[in-house]
Protein backbone atom coordinates (compact mmCIF):
# COMPACT_ATOMS: atom_id res chain seq x y z
CA UNK A 1 0.00 0.00 0.00
CA UNK A 2 1.18 3.24 -0.87
CA UNK A 3 2.36 5.46 1.64
CA UNK A 4 0.52 8.76 2.23
CA UNK A 5 2.27 11.78 2.12
CA UNK A 6 1.95 13.23 5.96
CA UNK A 7 1.08 17.33 6.26
CA UNK A 8 2.93 19.58 8.40
CA UNK A 9 -0.13 20.33 10.84
CA UNK A 10 0.08 16.64 11.67
CA UNK A 11 3.59 16.86 11.98
CA UNK A 12 3.71 20.24 14.60
CA UNK A 13 0.58 18.52 16.64
CA UNK A 14 2.65 15.07 17.09
CA UNK A 15 5.55 16.57 17.98
CA UNK A 16 3.60 18.60 20.98
CA UNK A 17 1.23 15.96 22.11
CA UNK A 18 4.24 13.63 22.30
CA UNK A 19 7.01 16.00 23.37
CA UNK A 20 9.43 15.80 20.73
CA UNK A 21 8.92 19.57 19.72
CA UNK A 22 7.85 22.78 21.66
CA UNK A 23 7.70 26.21 20.72
CA UNK A 24 10.49 28.26 22.49
CA UNK A 25 9.26 30.66 25.52
CA UNK A 26 6.03 28.96 24.81
CA UNK A 27 4.05 30.49 28.01
CA UNK A 28 5.05 33.72 27.09
CA UNK A 29 3.77 33.14 23.58
CA UNK A 30 6.56 32.11 21.86
CA UNK A 31 10.00 33.47 20.28
CA UNK A 32 9.62 33.34 16.32
CA UNK A 33 11.39 30.75 14.69
CA UNK A 34 13.03 29.63 17.78
CA UNK A 35 12.07 25.68 19.12
CA UNK A 36 12.51 23.28 22.00
CA UNK A 37 13.51 20.08 22.06
CA UNK A 38 11.69 18.29 24.64
CA UNK A 39 12.33 14.79 26.37
CA UNK A 40 11.51 12.58 23.02
CA UNK A 41 12.56 15.43 20.69
CA UNK A 42 16.29 15.48 22.19
CA UNK A 43 16.81 12.12 22.25
CA UNK A 44 15.89 12.05 18.42
CA UNK A 45 18.72 15.14 17.72
CA UNK A 46 21.31 13.53 20.03
CA UNK A 47 20.87 10.23 17.87
CA UNK A 48 21.18 12.03 14.51
CA UNK A 49 24.20 13.96 15.94
CA UNK A 50 26.09 10.87 17.42
CA UNK A 51 24.72 9.07 14.10
CA UNK A 52 26.16 11.43 12.14
CA UNK A 53 29.57 11.70 14.41
CA UNK A 54 30.29 8.06 13.76
CA UNK A 55 30.13 8.11 10.07
CA UNK A 56 32.12 10.93 9.87
CA UNK A 57 34.31 10.70 12.10
CA UNK A 58 34.43 7.28 14.53
CA UNK A 59 34.56 4.75 11.49
CA UNK A 60 37.50 6.57 9.42
CA UNK A 61 41.03 7.40 9.66
CA UNK A 62 41.06 10.29 7.89
CA UNK A 63 38.51 12.48 9.79
CA UNK A 64 39.37 14.38 12.95
CA UNK A 65 36.72 16.00 15.33
CA UNK A 66 36.83 19.82 16.78
CA UNK A 67 34.61 21.68 18.94
CA UNK A 68 35.11 25.55 18.37
CA UNK A 69 33.44 28.38 20.36
CA UNK A 70 30.45 29.98 19.19
CA UNK A 71 31.82 33.06 19.38
CA UNK A 72 35.22 34.13 17.51
CA UNK A 73 37.31 37.38 16.95
CA UNK A 74 35.33 39.34 14.54
CA UNK A 75 38.06 39.53 12.36
CA UNK A 76 37.09 35.88 11.15
CA UNK A 77 33.98 37.55 9.64
CA UNK A 78 35.63 40.00 7.81
CA UNK A 79 37.88 37.83 6.19
CA UNK A 80 35.12 34.85 5.40
CA UNK A 81 33.42 37.96 3.44
CA UNK A 82 29.79 37.71 5.74
CA UNK A 83 30.29 41.12 7.32
CA UNK A 84 30.10 42.87 3.77
CA UNK A 85 28.27 39.86 2.06
CA UNK A 86 26.26 37.81 4.25
CA UNK A 87 22.77 39.33 3.17
CA UNK A 88 19.73 38.60 2.18
CA UNK A 89 17.07 41.37 0.31
CA UNK A 90 14.50 42.77 2.29
CA UNK A 91 11.04 44.24 1.15
CA UNK A 92 7.92 45.39 3.54
CA UNK A 93 4.35 45.69 2.66
CA UNK A 94 3.61 49.37 3.07
CA UNK A 95 0.24 47.96 4.17
CA UNK A 96 -0.15 44.73 6.36
CA UNK A 97 4.06 45.70 6.80
CA UNK A 98 4.58 42.42 6.38
CA UNK A 99 8.96 41.17 5.48
CA UNK A 100 9.67 39.31 2.78
CA UNK A 101 12.69 38.05 1.13
CA UNK A 102 12.74 40.14 -2.04
CA UNK A 103 14.78 36.79 -3.66
CA UNK A 104 12.24 34.65 -2.80
CA UNK A 105 9.55 36.45 -4.26
CA UNK A 106 7.55 35.75 -7.86
CA UNK A 107 6.43 39.62 -8.04
CA UNK A 108 8.18 42.41 -6.51
CA UNK A 109 5.57 45.18 -7.71
CA UNK A 110 2.73 43.50 -4.70
CA UNK A 111 2.82 41.89 -1.46
CA UNK A 112 1.76 38.11 -1.13
CA UNK A 113 -0.23 38.43 1.79
CA UNK A 114 -2.23 41.90 1.13
CA UNK A 115 -1.40 42.87 -2.20
CA UNK A 116 -0.25 46.22 -0.55
CA UNK A 117 2.73 47.95 -2.05
CA UNK A 118 5.82 47.01 -1.23
CA UNK A 119 9.19 48.90 -0.25
CA UNK A 120 12.00 49.57 -2.33
CA UNK A 121 14.59 46.24 -1.49
CA UNK A 122 17.47 47.08 0.61
CA UNK A 123 20.41 44.19 2.14
CA UNK A 124 19.90 43.07 5.64
CA UNK A 125 22.89 41.33 7.42
CA UNK A 126 21.71 38.05 8.95
CA UNK A 127 24.42 38.45 11.56
CA UNK A 128 23.56 38.34 15.41
CA UNK A 129 25.89 40.95 17.09
CA UNK A 130 27.05 41.52 20.55
CA UNK A 131 29.04 42.89 22.60
CA UNK A 132 31.80 41.60 24.49
CA UNK A 133 33.00 43.03 28.20
CA UNK A 134 30.70 46.15 30.09
CA UNK A 135 30.92 48.65 26.79
CA UNK A 136 28.77 48.63 23.83
CA UNK A 137 31.08 50.25 21.32
CA UNK A 138 32.37 49.37 18.20
CA UNK A 139 35.46 47.66 19.04
CA UNK A 140 33.90 45.41 21.68
CA UNK A 141 31.38 43.68 18.83
CA UNK A 142 31.28 40.28 18.41
CA UNK A 143 29.27 37.77 16.13
CA UNK A 144 27.24 34.57 16.96
CA UNK A 145 28.78 32.96 14.50
CA UNK A 146 26.52 31.88 11.22
CA UNK A 147 28.13 29.12 10.38
CA UNK A 148 30.53 26.35 12.19
CA UNK A 149 32.75 26.35 8.90
CA UNK A 150 35.01 28.98 10.05
CA UNK A 151 36.15 27.66 13.25
CA UNK A 152 37.39 24.52 10.78
CA UNK A 153 39.55 27.34 8.85
CA UNK A 154 40.99 29.18 11.38
CA UNK A 155 42.34 26.03 13.62
CA UNK A 156 43.67 24.38 10.52
CA UNK A 157 47.02 24.89 11.76
CA UNK A 158 46.59 23.70 14.99
CA UNK A 159 45.08 20.68 14.13
CA UNK A 160 47.79 20.13 11.34
CA UNK A 161 50.32 20.67 14.18
CA UNK A 162 48.98 18.70 17.02
CA UNK A 163 47.45 15.47 15.03
CA UNK A 164 49.51 13.28 12.47
CA UNK A 165 46.86 14.17 9.79
CA UNK A 166 48.39 14.20 6.74
CA UNK A 167 46.14 15.65 3.31
CA UNK A 168 43.82 14.41 2.18
CA UNK A 169 42.05 15.07 5.40
CA UNK A 170 39.14 15.99 7.19
CA UNK A 171 38.06 18.14 10.14
CA UNK A 172 34.67 17.96 11.20
CA UNK A 173 32.09 19.69 13.81
CA UNK A 174 28.49 20.10 14.74
CA UNK A 175 26.94 22.90 16.50
CA UNK A 176 24.93 25.84 16.99
CA UNK A 177 24.65 28.85 14.51
CA UNK A 178 22.53 31.57 14.51
CA UNK A 179 21.26 33.40 11.47
CA UNK A 180 18.60 36.27 11.88
CA UNK A 181 16.45 35.06 8.79
CA UNK A 182 14.14 37.52 7.23
CA UNK A 183 11.33 35.28 6.81
CA UNK A 184 11.15 31.67 8.36
CA UNK A 185 9.12 28.95 7.62
CA UNK A 186 7.49 25.81 7.98
CA UNK A 187 8.54 24.59 11.69
CA UNK A 188 12.31 24.03 12.50
CA UNK A 189 13.42 24.00 8.74
CA UNK A 190 14.84 27.36 8.74
CA UNK A 191 15.12 28.48 12.22
CA UNK A 192 16.97 31.46 13.90
CA UNK A 193 19.07 29.33 16.08
CA UNK A 194 20.31 25.93 14.17
CA UNK A 195 22.69 23.43 14.55
CA UNK A 196 24.89 22.12 11.78
CA UNK A 197 26.97 19.10 11.07
CA UNK A 198 30.15 20.06 9.01
CA UNK A 199 33.11 18.22 7.64
CA UNK A 200 35.48 20.15 5.63
CA UNK A 201 37.70 17.94 4.00
CA UNK A 202 41.68 19.37 2.67
CA UNK A 203 42.74 18.36 -0.26
CA UNK A 204 45.57 18.97 -2.49
CA UNK A 205 44.62 21.48 -5.48
CA UNK A 206 44.21 19.40 -8.13
CA UNK A 207 42.66 16.69 -6.67
CA UNK A 208 39.33 18.77 -6.00
CA UNK A 209 36.69 17.25 -8.54
CA UNK A 210 37.63 13.92 -7.93
CA UNK A 211 36.94 14.03 -4.03
CA UNK A 212 33.91 16.26 -4.58
CA UNK A 213 32.20 13.36 -6.63
CA UNK A 214 33.27 10.56 -4.29
CA UNK A 215 31.56 13.46 -1.22
CA UNK A 216 28.61 13.75 -3.41
CA UNK A 217 28.06 9.69 -3.31
CA UNK A 218 29.08 9.33 0.34
CA UNK A 219 26.30 11.74 1.16
CA UNK A 220 23.60 10.11 -0.96
CA UNK A 221 24.92 7.04 1.09
CA UNK A 222 24.37 8.58 4.43
CA UNK A 223 20.66 9.14 4.27
CA UNK A 224 20.10 5.82 2.43
CA UNK A 225 21.79 4.48 5.49
CA UNK A 226 19.43 6.68 7.95
CA UNK A 227 16.43 4.87 6.38
CA UNK A 228 15.21 8.25 4.27
CA UNK A 229 13.41 7.15 1.01
CA UNK A 230 16.25 7.37 -1.17
CA UNK A 231 12.96 8.74 -3.77
CA UNK A 232 12.71 11.31 -1.22
CA UNK A 233 15.99 12.37 -1.84
CA UNK A 234 17.64 14.55 -4.60
CA UNK A 235 20.90 16.25 -5.76
CA UNK A 236 20.56 20.03 -6.72
CA UNK A 237 23.41 21.46 -8.74
CA UNK A 238 23.96 25.25 -8.66
CA UNK A 239 23.81 27.21 -11.49
CA UNK A 240 26.17 30.33 -12.03
CA UNK A 241 23.64 32.73 -10.32
CA UNK A 242 23.01 30.50 -7.41
CA UNK A 243 26.84 29.90 -6.26
CA UNK A 244 28.34 31.36 -3.77
CA UNK A 245 31.41 33.96 -4.21
CA UNK A 246 33.71 31.34 -2.98
CA UNK A 247 32.11 28.21 -4.08
CA UNK A 248 33.68 26.40 -7.85
CA UNK A 249 30.88 23.88 -7.41
CA UNK A 250 28.30 23.48 -5.50
CA UNK A 251 25.06 20.39 -5.44
CA UNK A 252 22.27 20.37 -2.40
CA UNK A 253 20.65 17.22 -1.19
CA UNK A 254 17.26 18.28 -1.05
CA UNK A 255 14.45 16.64 0.27
CA UNK A 256 11.21 16.07 -0.56
CA UNK A 257 9.19 18.07 2.44
CA UNK A 258 5.47 18.41 2.75
CA UNK A 259 6.05 21.79 1.55
CA UNK A 260 8.02 20.72 -1.58
CA UNK A 261 11.52 20.34 -2.33
CA UNK A 262 14.00 21.86 -0.70
CA UNK A 263 18.42 21.88 0.57
CA UNK A 264 18.68 19.47 3.24
CA UNK A 265 22.84 19.46 2.76
CA UNK A 266 24.86 21.43 0.74
CA UNK A 267 28.22 19.97 -0.89
CA UNK A 268 30.36 22.91 -1.87
CA UNK A 269 34.09 22.82 -3.52
CA UNK A 270 35.00 26.26 -1.53
CA UNK A 271 38.62 25.93 -3.71
CA UNK A 272 41.20 27.96 -1.04
CA UNK A 273 39.44 31.19 -0.93
CA UNK A 274 38.54 30.33 2.79
CA UNK A 275 42.00 29.54 4.05
CA UNK A 276 43.64 32.37 1.33
CA UNK A 277 41.12 34.72 2.93
CA UNK A 278 42.55 33.87 6.67
CA UNK A 279 46.11 33.84 5.37
CA UNK A 280 45.67 37.63 4.28
CA UNK A 281 43.90 38.87 7.10
CA UNK A 282 45.74 37.35 10.39
CA UNK A 283 48.79 37.28 8.58
CA UNK A 284 50.27 34.03 9.28
CA UNK A 285 51.06 31.04 7.40
CA UNK A 286 48.38 28.61 6.27
CA UNK A 287 50.13 26.74 3.50
CA UNK A 288 50.59 23.21 4.24
CA UNK A 289 53.80 21.11 3.28
CA UNK A 290 53.48 17.92 1.84
CA UNK A 291 56.55 15.58 3.28
CA UNK A 292 56.57 13.24 0.44
CA UNK A 293 56.01 15.44 -2.65
CA UNK A 294 57.95 17.89 -0.74
CA UNK A 295 55.30 20.77 -2.38
CA UNK A 296 53.96 23.59 -0.19
CA UNK A 297 49.94 24.74 -1.21
CA UNK A 298 47.01 26.30 0.30
CA UNK A 299 44.63 23.38 0.15
CA UNK A 300 40.88 23.11 -1.01
CA UNK A 301 38.59 22.19 0.89
CA UNK A 302 35.39 19.95 -0.21
CA UNK A 303 32.75 21.18 2.92
CA UNK A 304 29.41 18.68 3.42
CA UNK A 305 27.19 21.15 5.68
CA UNK A 306 24.29 19.46 6.58
CA UNK A 307 21.45 21.07 9.26
CA UNK A 308 20.84 18.53 12.44
CA UNK A 309 17.43 20.38 12.63
CA UNK A 310 16.80 19.93 9.20
CA UNK A 311 17.43 16.42 9.64
CA UNK A 312 15.24 16.25 12.30
CA UNK A 313 12.87 17.58 10.10
CA UNK A 314 13.48 15.49 7.28
CA UNK A 315 13.48 12.39 9.52
CA UNK A 316 9.75 13.28 10.99
CA UNK A 317 8.13 13.75 7.59
CA UNK A 318 9.97 10.72 6.20
CA UNK A 319 8.95 8.20 8.97
CA UNK A 320 5.45 9.46 9.45
CA UNK A 321 2.74 7.34 8.40
CA UNK A 322 -0.97 6.14 8.94
CA UNK A 323 -1.77 3.09 9.05
CA UNK A 324 -5.38 1.30 8.53
CA UNK A 325 -5.06 -2.69 10.01
CA UNK A 326 -7.98 -5.20 9.97
CA UNK A 327 -9.40 -4.46 12.91
CA UNK A 328 -7.21 -0.85 14.12
CA UNK A 329 -5.86 2.03 12.57
CA UNK A 330 -2.50 2.75 13.71
CA UNK A 331 0.41 6.05 13.48
CA UNK A 332 4.08 4.84 13.04
CA UNK A 333 6.85 6.72 13.15
CA UNK A 334 9.37 4.69 11.24
CA UNK A 335 12.93 5.67 12.83
CA UNK A 336 15.62 3.88 11.54
CA UNK A 337 16.63 2.05 15.26
CA UNK A 338 19.84 3.86 15.75
CA UNK A 339 17.68 7.33 15.76
CA UNK A 340 14.75 6.29 18.11
CA UNK A 341 14.44 7.47 21.06
CA UNK A 342 13.28 4.73 23.05
CA UNK A 343 14.97 1.45 21.61
CA UNK A 344 12.42 -1.01 23.13
CA UNK A 345 9.14 -1.15 25.26
CA UNK A 346 8.88 -3.65 28.17
CA UNK A 347 5.42 -4.82 28.83
CA UNK A 348 4.32 -7.70 30.97
CA UNK A 349 1.56 -9.39 29.44
CA UNK A 350 -0.53 -8.56 32.68
CA UNK A 351 -0.14 -7.05 36.13
CA UNK A 352 0.40 -9.97 38.40
CA UNK A 353 1.27 -13.55 38.55
CA UNK A 354 4.98 -12.50 39.16
CA UNK A 355 5.45 -10.76 35.44
CA UNK A 356 5.80 -7.55 36.44
CA UNK A 357 8.94 -8.55 38.69
CA UNK A 358 10.34 -10.33 35.74
CA UNK A 359 10.16 -7.71 33.02
CA UNK A 360 11.57 -4.65 35.87
CA UNK A 361 14.27 -6.59 36.00
CA UNK A 362 14.91 -7.30 32.28
CA UNK A 363 14.05 -3.31 32.25
CA UNK A 364 17.05 -2.73 34.79
CA UNK A 365 19.32 -4.89 32.43
CA UNK A 366 18.95 -3.24 29.34
CA UNK A 367 18.90 0.49 31.18
CA UNK A 368 22.37 1.22 30.91
CA UNK A 369 22.80 0.15 27.97
CA UNK A 370 19.55 1.52 25.51
CA UNK A 371 16.46 3.76 26.91
CA UNK A 372 13.82 1.44 27.31
CA UNK A 373 10.41 2.26 28.72
CA UNK A 374 8.22 0.04 31.07
CA UNK A 375 4.31 0.26 30.78
CA UNK A 376 2.19 -2.32 32.32
CA UNK A 377 -1.25 0.22 31.05
CA UNK A 378 -3.85 -1.40 29.73
CA UNK A 379 -3.94 -3.86 26.52
CA UNK A 380 -1.19 -4.72 25.21
CA UNK A 381 -2.27 -3.46 21.43
CA UNK A 382 -2.77 0.08 22.61
CA UNK A 383 0.79 -0.13 24.37
CA UNK A 384 2.49 -1.24 21.01
CA UNK A 385 0.31 1.76 19.63
CA UNK A 386 1.82 4.52 21.86
CA UNK A 387 4.99 3.04 21.20
CA UNK A 388 4.92 2.84 17.42
CA UNK A 389 3.87 6.70 17.42
CA UNK A 390 6.64 7.42 19.04
CA UNK A 391 9.12 5.01 16.88
CA UNK A 392 10.00 2.81 19.09
CA UNK A 393 11.16 -0.21 17.20
CA UNK A 394 11.16 -3.02 19.34
CA UNK A 395 8.21 -4.21 22.66
CA UNK A 396 9.68 -6.67 24.27
CA UNK A 397 6.46 -8.93 25.64
CA UNK A 398 6.83 -10.80 29.02
CA UNK A 399 3.67 -13.26 28.85
CA UNK A 400 3.17 -16.75 30.70
CA UNK A 401 5.28 -18.78 28.60
CA UNK A 402 7.75 -16.99 30.29
CA UNK A 403 7.62 -17.78 33.20
CA UNK A 404 7.99 -21.81 31.33
CA UNK A 405 11.00 -21.50 29.32
CA UNK A 406 12.36 -17.99 30.07
CA UNK A 407 11.74 -16.46 26.91
CA UNK A 408 9.78 -13.34 26.03
CA UNK A 409 8.44 -12.23 22.86
CA UNK A 410 9.83 -9.30 20.52
CA UNK A 411 8.06 -7.41 18.13
CA UNK A 412 9.58 -5.16 15.84
CA UNK A 413 7.26 -2.12 14.25
CA UNK A 414 7.68 -1.89 10.98
CA UNK A 415 6.55 -5.59 9.93
CA UNK A 416 4.89 -6.12 13.20
CA UNK A 417 6.33 -9.53 13.02
CA UNK A 418 7.06 -10.94 16.90
CA UNK A 419 10.14 -13.32 17.20
CA UNK A 420 10.66 -15.64 21.06
CA UNK A 421 14.21 -14.85 22.71
CA UNK A 422 15.52 -16.21 25.66
CA UNK A 423 15.51 -13.77 28.19
CA UNK A 424 19.61 -14.02 28.33
CA UNK A 425 20.06 -13.12 24.63
CA UNK A 426 17.54 -10.03 24.52
CA UNK A 427 20.46 -7.41 24.80
CA UNK A 428 22.52 -9.34 22.16
CA UNK A 429 19.71 -9.51 20.15
CA UNK A 430 19.14 -5.85 20.31
CA UNK A 431 23.12 -5.29 19.66
CA UNK A 432 22.23 -7.48 16.75
CA UNK A 433 19.50 -5.17 15.16
CA UNK A 434 20.77 -1.64 16.50
CA UNK A 435 24.21 -1.13 17.15
CA UNK A 436 25.17 -3.56 14.67
CA UNK A 437 23.00 -2.74 11.88
CA UNK A 438 24.88 -0.50 9.49
CA UNK A 439 27.80 -1.24 7.89
CA UNK A 440 29.97 1.17 7.70
CA UNK A 441 31.98 2.84 4.46
CA UNK A 442 34.99 4.68 4.56
CA UNK A 443 36.25 6.97 1.75
P1 LIG B 1 19.08 28.21 2.66
O1 LIG B 1 19.30 28.45 1.20
O2 LIG B 1 18.01 27.21 2.98
O3 LIG B 1 19.00 29.47 3.48
P2 LIG B 1 21.88 27.99 2.85
O4 LIG B 1 22.23 27.60 1.47
O5 LIG B 1 22.08 29.38 3.31
O6 LIG B 1 20.39 27.51 3.19
P3 LIG B 1 24.15 26.82 4.05
O7 LIG B 1 24.76 28.12 4.39
O8 LIG B 1 24.73 26.02 2.93
O9 LIG B 1 22.59 27.01 3.84
O10 LIG B 1 24.07 25.95 5.38
C1 LIG B 1 24.24 24.56 5.39
C2 LIG B 1 23.08 23.85 6.03
O11 LIG B 1 22.73 24.44 7.28
C3 LIG B 1 21.80 23.90 5.21
O12 LIG B 1 21.81 22.88 4.23
C4 LIG B 1 20.75 23.66 6.26
O13 LIG B 1 20.59 22.27 6.51
C5 LIG B 1 21.33 24.31 7.49
N1 LIG B 1 20.71 25.63 7.68
C6 LIG B 1 21.08 26.80 7.11
N2 LIG B 1 20.29 27.81 7.53
C7 LIG B 1 19.39 27.27 8.38
C8 LIG B 1 18.31 27.79 9.16
N3 LIG B 1 18.01 29.07 9.15
N4 LIG B 1 17.60 26.92 9.92
C9 LIG B 1 17.90 25.62 9.97
N5 LIG B 1 18.92 25.07 9.27
C10 LIG B 1 19.66 25.88 8.48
Amino acid sequence: MAKVETTMDKLVSLCKRRGFIFQSSDIYGGLSAVYDYGPLGVELKNNIKKFWWRWMVQTRDNIVGLDAAILMAPRVWEASGHVEGFTDPLVDCKKCKHRFRADLLENLKACPDCGGELTESRQFNLMFKTFVGPVEDSASVVYLRPETAQGIYVNFPNVVDSTRVKIPFGIAQIGKAFRNEITTENFIFRTREFEQMEMQFFVKPGSDKEWFERWKQDRINYYKTLQIRPDKVRFHQHGPDELAHYAADAFDIQYEFPFGWKELEGIHNRTNFDLNRHKEFSGKELTYYDDESKEKFVPFIIETSAGADRTVMAVLSDAYEEQQLENDSRTVMHFAPEIAPIKAGIFPLVKKEGLPEIAYKIRDELKPHYPVFYDEGGAVGRRYRRQDEIGTPFCITIDFQTKEDETVTIRERDAMTQERVKINNVRSWLFEHIDNRVKFNTL
